[in-house]
């Protein structure tokens, strides 16, 4: 009974653990978003969104966990495609992954016959899942739950891999999002948006395979921080560009 009790309460204070970027890096990416699209893409959305910005709707998927009417997007947060793998050799959820939803946002987005309140729904999920893809634990081995189940130490507090990567490592650096935006914005450049453009979301998902040996090299579960995040800062910054890139690349085709 204790170890259940205790399993709950380890359970009630890691809000967010299995749920993507925390809002630092939604934020992030949507800021470096806004940066790359064209006058036409930006006010089409300012209608859409009465106005809201693509930074304030890019934690709209999180928000609406609480509302029971959304329960039906709980798995569309990640995909599973095991190493070795591809996504279409991958048995599919029943419920949806991050890809099949990302394809449907889009299709009812581009669609013009739909209502303006579906297709705002849709734009606010597709910044929040674009973001999602470029959070490489969000495209989990199918093993460890995208790293939820990897037990680490934080800075000596309890935690594990997927939450240092949502959102730990970038706390650690403590940036505001629109400072990180803006310094991430100074090194991005036309051959770099270019290249980052290139391919699809299958594509983008598959990428984040190459990146699993250095996200699961770690020296010391029990006493991870400084130098993990040395390690990968490069790696989850990149990520954080590619994100905001390529969301306004995938915007400006559709609207
Ligand atoms: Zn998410």
């Amino acid at each position: 009974m204790r170890c259940i009790l205790l399993g709950l309460l380890l359970l009630l204070f890691q809000p967010a653990a299995l749920w993507g970027w925390g809002q630092t890096g939604h934020r992030t990416i949507a800021a470096i978003a806004q940066k790359h699209l064209q006058n036409s893409t930006k006010r089409k959305i300012a209608r859409l969104l009465d106005n809201q910005s693509l930074v304030w709707v890019s934690t709209y998927m999180d928000e609406i966990k609480s509302d029971d009417r959304f329960d039906h997007t709980h798995e569309w947060h990640w995909v599973t495609i095991p190493d070795g793998k591809s996504y279409a050799e991958t048995k599919k959820n029943p419920d949806g992954d991050l890809l099949t939803a990302i394809c449907r946002s889009k299709e009812t987005l581009a669609n013009k016959d739909t209502s303006r309140a579906a297709r705002a729904k849709a734009l606010k999920f597709l910044v929040h899942l674009v973001g999602d893809l470029h959070q490489p634990l969000h495209v989990g081995n199918g093993e460890d739950r995208g790293g939820n189940d990897l037990k680490v130490e934080w800075f000596g507090s309890y935690s594990n891999l997927h939450r240092v990567w949502d959102s730990e490592m970038l706390q650690s650096r403590g940036f505001a999002y629109s400072e990180l935006a803006r310094q991430l914005q100074r090194t991005i450049n036309r051959q770099k948006r270019e290249q980052w453009s290139q391919g699809d979301v299958f594509d983008w998902a598959h990428e984040n395979l190459n990146y699993r040996d250095q996200i699961y090299q770690i020296e010391d579960p029990d006493y991870m921080g400084y130098e993990y995040t040395y390690r990968n800062w490069d790696l989850l910054t990149h990520q954080l560009q590619k994100g905001g890139v390529r969301l306004a690349h995938m915007l400006n085709e559709i609207l």
